[in-house]
């Protein structure tokens, strides 16, 4: 498995040094709790003005599910988003979900892209960001990397607003290409360590991500615990690309 980089080798990120209004824009349900979690409590125990984007209705994950329709499992989703969001301390006025498909999110020169980064820009207007916290430009799921193109389309307003990529799935799936360059970005370590309780209990109200809850369809998606366990125990890496 290809190393991100070595934890005791990044900077240390200090939660005090981001400037609100925060913005953490997710894929999909679970996104945000996965790859900075850890970094929302702290963010909003600071009092940091914290803000929650969800880009895609979540609905993908279990196809052949004749008991779970698409509708229903996205309404589950959903669900689950606004609960981990309670206990990462997002407040309920700051969160925003566009509904866009899960599975096919645009890139922006797609078709459907144009709307979606418009759909972006006009919810980030309601609190003009300092900092987003976004995926990592080369997370290794296709929705990732459209989501990361179109939330730049949607800040190329705002060139001054900080921009720091989450990992999620980085540490799994990449490919050596996939890994930061060196010198292409700095690598930020932000210690989660205080605050593993609570990631992991926002991680675990994704029930419908976790294998139980929805059991006729048997290639759907489960989170591995693996997976789970990596995520919530030690530090979470946030890339910042050199502008
Ligand atoms: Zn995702």
């Amino acid at each position: 498995m290809p190393q991100v980089q070595r934890t005791d080798a990044a900077t240390v990120l200090a939660p005090t040094s981001l400037a609100g209004p925060v913005w953490v824009v997710a894929p999909h349900p679970d996104d945000e709790s996965l790859g900075c979690g850890g970094l929302l409590a702290e963010l909003t125990d600071l009092g940091t003005q914290t803000w929650a984007l969800l880009l895609t209705d979540g609905g993908a994950s279990h196809p052949a599910s004749v008991s779970w329709s698409r509708e229903r499992l996205a309404g589950q989703r959903l669900a689950e988003w606004h609960a981990g969001l309670d206990l990462l301390g997002v407040q309920r006025g700051r969160r925003l979900a566009l509904n866009l498909p899960d599975g096919r999110l645009p890139f922006p020169q797609q078709e459907g892209g144009a709307a979606a980064v418009a759909a972006i820009r006009s919810a980030l207007a309601q609190a003009v960001p300092a900092t987003v916290l976004l995926p990592w430009r080369r997370d290794p799921h296709p929705d990732h990397r459209a989501a990361h193109a179109l939330i730049f389309a949607a800040l190329e307003d705002w060139p001054a607003v900080r921009r720091l990529e989450y990992t999620v799935w980085l540490p799994e799936r990449a490919e050596s290409a996939d890994l930061p360059q060196p010198r292409e970005a700095t690598v930020w370590s932000a210690d989660s360590g205080r605050q593993a309780a609570r990631k992991a209990a926002a991680i675990r109200c994704h029930a419908s991500q976790l294998g139980g809850l929805i059991r006729d369809d048997p290639d759907g998606f489960v989170l591995q615990e693996d997976m789970i366990r990596r995520a919530v125990s030690g530090h979470e890496l946030l890339l910042e690309v050199r502008r």
